[in-house]
């Protein structure tokens, strides 16, 4: 995971640095949307190595259910910096449309946006490819995101080639403005699922779907599963419920049902956390997951 991450960095930068050049040589406004976009990613990768890092820490004394959950710091950190990226192309797409340039033979900025898009879209093959074989969330998110990014920087490239054929230079802006809305958009998204697990927010209902299901198929000899809440910390995820069993059973009759049902649970929901708290049927609510 480090590896690829310190990948995204190094094709950031490249990419980053023939977006500027692209930039620095014509002034167009829409490169210049193009270019910041290429330095949200590079931050963005460098916190994500630096929260995966963190997070991998092991729990200590100070920290007692580790430090997963500082990838919604970097998370939050990021989405702000998105949002800051996109008023600044905005405020750029403003002052071009009231004085576009003249965008005279940009061949060469063109050519560098032409071969810096296809690196982006050839890593975001391998983000992709490596996803999907350590199935892993956080890279198909990325390489999704990389995509769209390839998407933008052709319909940039695509808008600069009508400038030079039409002559119309308020495209040039009018693009830089487009390209904000979707920088803004995604840094309301990654804002948005930051906030989600940093309030804990429930799993989707096919997760919790699952949950039941496996506790209902897994807890013989139990009466009742109820009040089953679950919380995320970054690839962690808690699950805590209360399970009724006959007043009668021993501790470790009780015990034992419950280490079947977490390891059933841990079997099929990676990187899960339970804790089972076990009650007399006096305490059965009658709702829940019912398993008798
Ligand atoms: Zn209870
Ligand atoms: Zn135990």
């Amino acid at each position: 995971m480090q590896r690829i991450a310190s990948g995204s960095i190094a094709v950031g930068i490249l990419v980053l640095a023939m977006k500027a050049a692209a930039w620095w040589m014509t002034g167009s406004a829409a490169l210049y949307s193009d270019a910041l976009e290429s330095v949200v990613n590079v931050v963005a990768s460098l916190m994500a190595l630096a929260a995966l890092m963190y997070a991998a820490r092991p729990a200590d004394d100070n920290h007692p259910y580790g430090h997963e959950k500082v990838e919604f710091f970097s998370a939050a950190i990021e989405g702000a910096l998105i949002i800051v990226a996109a008023l600044s192309i905005l405020q750029h797409a403003w002052v071009s449309w009231r004085d576009p340039v003249v965008l005279d033979a940009p061949w060469v900025a063109l050519g560098l946006t032409m071969v810096s898009t296809l690196f982006n879209g050839g890593w975001a093959a391998v983000l992709m490819r490596t996803g999907r074989l350590e199935r892993s969330s956080a890279l198909l998110a990325d390489a999704k995101h990389l995509y769209s990014d390839v998407v933008t920087s052709v319909g940039i490239l695509i808008g600069i080639g009508l400038v030079l054929l039409t002559g119309l230079r308020w495209l040039d802006p009018l693009l830089a403005a487009a390209t904000a809305v979707h920088v803004l958009w995604s840094g309301l998204t990654v804002i948005r699922s930051s906030v989600a697990g940093l309030m804990d927010e429930a799993p989707d209902s096919a997760t919790m779907e699952r949950i039941r299901r496996l506790v209902n198929q897994h807890a013989a000899g139990a009466i009742e599963a109820h009040d089953l809440r679950t919380r995320h910390a970054g690839r962690l995820t808690y699950l805590e419920f209360h399970l009724v069993v006959p007043g009668e059973i021993r501790v470790d009759e009780a015990h034992a049902i419950c280490d079947r049902v977490e390891g059933a649970l841990k079997a099929e929901v990676e990187g899960l956390i339970v804790t089972i708290h076990v009650e007399p049927e006096g305490k059965a609510k009658h709702r829940g997951v019912l398993v008798l």
